[in-house]
């Protein structure tokens, strides 16, 4: 299904690889406007660069979602350009994985500060025009680590777990303006995700993992395009995904 996509604008946040950046192709394959936030200016300059080449709309904005400022121009960026902004995904996030005994206070700050607060700065910069649009949607990442802890990552599936409930909260308010909520959790995803791990034989053994179960990032990309392209009176409030061979 991919009807219900054609001229609408995304706001992306983490465009600049992984899901973000496969999402970006994706949605704009299919007529969607998008607009790229990241850090990696020049990643999300020639993401945008490309998509434009091949007939699509886009436009990057350099973001980091831990400054609420930044995101705020980065939809409004989407609005001064497209005129609206319809879909907002919240996806920027990383996993430093490691034992709470390392203590890895940076790590964790870092963690709490992209994985929640970032999704908070993404509802902020989004609601008050979606309130006003009267409709819009709000797509939040979470990940399977926010239904299942393990030892390693306790501080990951907590912000993720957050989200979950974040993602309730915001649904059951938001009905009054028709807007739609949506929580994605994949699995294990052939991204950068692992890179973030500061740990070097926690990190070695997610590389192994992710070596041998992560499937493309393509599968998040479809799992977006299927909430999104839903008539307007569906609303797709979670999907969980995972590779067919992964347990956990
Ligand atoms: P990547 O590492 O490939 O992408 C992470 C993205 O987040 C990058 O674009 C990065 O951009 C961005 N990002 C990180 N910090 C910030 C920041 N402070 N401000 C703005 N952007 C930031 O990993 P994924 O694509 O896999 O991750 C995307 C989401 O998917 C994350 O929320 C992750 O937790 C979730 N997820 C991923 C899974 C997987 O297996 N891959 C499984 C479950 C959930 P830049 O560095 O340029 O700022």
């Amino acid at each position: 299904m991919s009807g219900n996509i054609e001229g609408k604008v995304v706001v992306i946040t983490g465009a600049s690889s992984g899901l973000g950046e496969a999402t970006a192709r994706h949605l704009c394959a299919q007529g969607a406007s998008v607009v790229l936030g990241a850090r990696r200016v020049d990643r999300i300059q020639s993401l945008a660069d490309e998509l434009i080449r091949g007939g699509g709309k886009a436009v990057a904005v350099g973001t980091d979602v831990t400054r609420y400022d930044e995101v705020k121009r980065l939809v409004d960026t989407a609005v001064q350009t497209f005129g609206r902004v319809d879909v907002m995904i919240n996806n920027a996030g990383l996993m430093p994985h490691s034992p709470l005994e390392r203590l890895k206070i940076e790590d964790w700050n870092r963690t709490i500060d992209v994985n929640i607060k970032g999704v908070l700065y993404g509802i902020a910069a989004a609601l008050p025009y979606m309130k006003q649009q009267k409709g819009g949607h709000i797509i939040n990442v979470s990940s399977v680590a926010g239904h299942k802890v393990r030892p390693g990552s306790a501080v990951y599936a907590a912000t993720k777990s957050a989200v979950l409930m974040l993602s309730e909260g915001l649904r059951q308010e938001v009905k009054p303006y028709d807007i739609r909520t949506t929580v994605i959790s994949p699995g294990a995803v052939d991204t950068e995700l692992p890179d973030s791990i500061t740990e070097p034989d926690v990190a070695d053994n997610i590389h192994k993992f992710y070596q041998a179960y992560a499937i493309p990032a393509e599968s998040f990309a479809r799992t977006v395009s299927f909430a999104i392209s839903q008539p307007p009176e569906v609303d797709v409030n979670e999907i969980l995904f995972r590779p067919t061979r992964q347990e956990l």
